[in-house]
């Protein structure tokens, strides 16, 4: 079988590897040097999106609109340009062997791709029902949302069950940006979650209290503290029930589960160091393996700022991990160095016309501030969280650009905070004022 060969192989071909192809571009590879290997047909796109716009009745989103880097404000990288700079783009090729001592991919094809550097960047799958063996999660009509093949499919079934019911597993923020984008699409929406309020791993009880007073005025019923436990089918195969724990029984046209997702890291096992259940990097993303780097999702790096080494599945940082790779790379290889990664965790959501941005860390005390009632014609609040006496994370729906930059701003700085009666009377102005 075919052998190719590249001093810098990509493996996955997702937010990371479009924001690394740039950094690469900028930094100067020659025509040929560069691959791109990916699972998906399609160049790198803005994966967020398809939680958001793709799914709009009207005005949505398409490719080739959002390839990277348009989601942050950057050039859009069309399939062209990858083929101007000579970047070979290896799409539809799924690497299911990898050799990291023999410097080797082995594809489903059976075509074996040499490097002499690799950035894994294979990033995250679904987490199935499946897994767990639920009864009747194998029927028709249930989705999962990753890539833009699932959201095809399940924009197919949008059209095809017009005005029908649509049941919503988990309360993330994918169940939570999907609840929205059905109910948009008039299917009428019920979410199921298992913990007292939705995004429990980030909101308060006060910050979910507002979502899911919003939701419910929008006409979504949300059914909390119980889990899909199976599902019957018609004869065709189509869902037809979800069987909940308490015993509750709901109809549906249409399932999405959104309940979370695993690295994909198996490949590379026992041959690189795991932590957290992600590949182990240094501040630059190289890992145990000399010239393997791993970033965007599937990287844990020390998060400096917390002194502590973490795992995070957001874009802003699948951007920036793959920018510091690329750069720590050419940089070794005049014997030079970068400056360590040093991250500020940021992560956004928007569903309906609202939006929220967080930067920090949620850990500590809690001060809520500002106008969070869920009929207010023009919400705006937010969270700081407190922890020794430092302002380490901040929360805010509704902010103008120059608002969300100040909540960032104080995320980093981690000002003092005199007392908390004084931050919450102060609310955003405190940030506004840093
Ligand atoms: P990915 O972008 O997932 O790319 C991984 C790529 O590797 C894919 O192309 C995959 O097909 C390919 N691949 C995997 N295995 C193989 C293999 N064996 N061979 C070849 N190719 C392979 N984050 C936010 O901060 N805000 C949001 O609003 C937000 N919305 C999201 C909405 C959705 C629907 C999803 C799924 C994610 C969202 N995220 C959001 C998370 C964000 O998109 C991810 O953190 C980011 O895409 C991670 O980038 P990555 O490059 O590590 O992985």
């Amino acid at each position: 079988m075919a052998e190719r060969s590249f001093k810098y192989v990509i493996v996955g071909g997702g937010v990371s590897a479009g924001y690394a192809a740039r950094e690469f571009a900028k930094q100067g590879v020659k025509p040929g040097e560069l691959a791109i290997i990916s699972k998906e047909a399609v160049a790198p796109y803005e994966r967020p999106a398809l939680s958001k716009a793709y799914l709009f009745p009207e005005g949505f989103a398409r490719l080739p609109g959002f390839h990277v880097c348009v989601g942050s404000g950057g050039e859009r990288l069309l399939p062209e340009w990858y083929k101007e700079q000579g970047i070979e783009l290896i799409l539809s090729t799924e690497i299911v062997k990898a050799d990291l001592a023999g410097k080797a991919l082995v594809s489903a094809a059976g075509e074996t791709f040499k490097y002499q550097v690799l950035l894994i960047a294979t990033g995250s799958t679904v987490i199935k029902l499946t897994d767990f063996k639920v009864q009747g999660a194998d029927a028709k009509n249930i989705f999962y949302l990753r890539d833009i093949v699932d959201a095809d499919s399940l924009l197919e079934a949008i059209k095809a069950k017009k005005n029908g019911k649509c049941v919503i597993v988990g309360g993330g923020y994918i169940g939570l940006e999907l609840g929205a984008a059905l109910k948009i699409n008039d299917l009428d929406v019920t979410m199921v979650y298992p913990e007292p309020w939705c995004m429990p791993r980030l909101f308060t009880a006060d910050i979910a209290a507002f979502y899911e007073g919003y939701y419910s005025n929008k006409g979504i019923q949300i059914v909390k503290g119980t889990v899909a436990v199976g599902f019957t089918a018609h004869d065709n195969g189509e869902v037809k029930e979800v069987h909940l724990k308490d015993g509750r029984v709901l109809e549906a046209d249409i399932v999405v589960v959104g309940v979370g997702g695993r690295p994909l890291t198996a490949l590379f096992k026992g041959q690189v160091e795991e932590e957290k259940g992600g590949i182990k990097t240094d501040a630059f993303f190289k890992t145990s393996v000399p010239d393997v780097y791993a970033v965007g999702d599937v990287a844990t790096f020390p998060l400096k700022l917390f002194n502590e080494i973490r795992r995070v599945e957001h874009v802003d940082h699948a951007r920036k991990s793959a920018e510091q790779a690329v750069k720590a790379i050419k940089a070794a290889e005049e014997g030079k160095t970068v400056e360590e990664y040093d991250y500020l965790p940021y992560f956004y959501s928007r569903s309906f016309d609202l939006s929220w941005q967080f930067y920090g860390d949620n850990v500590g005390d809690t001060v809520l501030f500002g106008d969070n009632s869920p009929t207010s014609a023009k919400p705006k609040f937010g969270t700081y969280w407190i922890k020794e006496g430092k302002v380490v994370g901040a929360f805010l729906e509704g902010g103008s650009p120059e608002e969300n930059k100040a909540i960032a701003k104080i995320a980093k700085l981690q000002p003092q905070v005199e007392t908390v009666e004084q931050l919450k009377a102060k609310g955003l102005d405190f940030a506004m004022k840093i």
